[in-house]
């Protein structure tokens, strides 16, 4: 299928690594001009250089920090002043630390907040007054599998990402007469850095061997295998386009099979 991005221009965020480089690099091949962030200048540079020899598309590059407003209104206008708009927006962000509920403190809620609930609020608020403009957007939120089924030990995810879903849902409902779709996909447990991260810290939690720890992981996966970015940004690019123009309003998990509810 045809997704026929060329022309337009998409806003990534966090896209120096893992699934936000890999959504990027999908639609740079559909032929979409990009811009993307992330808070270590050099690491995004070098992806965006990745994306740019491998694709031949433009590639704007701003290092932002997503917990600041400032940065993320900043990010946005850069990308509106090089391209002349922002048509397709991945309000993508770092994840929030596992950890016992005992143990978080309000100051650990607090900046989960800022950085899975507010990126997604304040990105959406500052792309969203050229999408109507132009009567055409395209919102896709990154959440996680948390939103179907909890996680153990990731009760900042489980909790904060619902909140990401109900703001997409509310939009998805607002925005459908400027011709704007608004969807959420729901990683299940993809093969990037911050999956190593999980397995370590659960493997050390545990006091049994990464490899141990990744087999648990994987007896929940009917698949039996990690999920590759690549494939979360195939639904991506599919939601970005055209093709989709009827589709708003859902949260789509690409899981392998790890979500045990009917719906
Ligand atoms: P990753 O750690 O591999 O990459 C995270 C990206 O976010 C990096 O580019 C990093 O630079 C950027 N980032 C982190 N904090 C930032 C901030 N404050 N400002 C700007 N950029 C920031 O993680 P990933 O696996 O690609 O996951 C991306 C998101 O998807 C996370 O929220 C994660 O929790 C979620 N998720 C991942 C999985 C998985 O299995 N990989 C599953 C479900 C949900």
């Amino acid at each position: 299928m045809d997704l026929d991005l060329a022309g337009k221009r998409a806003l990534v965020a966090a896209a120096s690594r893992g699934l936000g480089k890999a959504i990027a690099l999908r639609l740079a091949e559909e032929g979409a001009s990009l811009a993307i962030c992330a808070r270590d200048a050099e690491r995004l540079e070098k992806a965006a250089e990745e994306i740019r020899q491998r694709t031949g598309a433009e590639v704007l590059a701003v290092p932002t920090d997503l917990t600041d407003y400032e940065q993320i209104k900043r990010l946005v206008r850069r990308a509106e002043e090089h391209f002349g708009g922002v048509d397709i927006l991945v309000a993508n962000a770092g994840g929030p630390p596992p950890g016992p509920f005992l143990e978080l403190s309000d100051e650990q809620w607090q900046a989960a907040f800022q950085l899975t609930l507010m990126s997604a609020v304040r990105l959406a608020r500052e792309v969203l007054p050229g999408m109507i403009a132009r009567r055409w957007g395209r919102l896709i939120f990154s959440t996680s599998v948390s939103v179907k089924q909890p996680i153990e030990s990731l009760i900042l995810s489980n909790s904060l990402r619902l909140a990401v879903i109900g703001l997409a849902k509310s939009l998805a409902n607002e925005l459908a007469k400027y011709n704007i779709t608004v969807n959420s996909v729901c990683p299940g447990p993809t093969a990037t850095d911050r999956m190593k991260g999980l397995i370590t810290a659960q493997a050390e939690r545990q006091g049994i061997s990464y490899e141990e720890a990744e087999r648990a992981w994987l007896s929940d996966i009917p698949m039996g295998r990690l999920g590759r970015p690549e494939e979360l940004a195939a639904l991506v690019a599919f939601l970005a386009s055209e093709r989709a123009g009827y589709l708003t309003g859902t949260a789509i998990q690409v899981d392998g099979g790890s979500v045990r509810f009917p719906l």
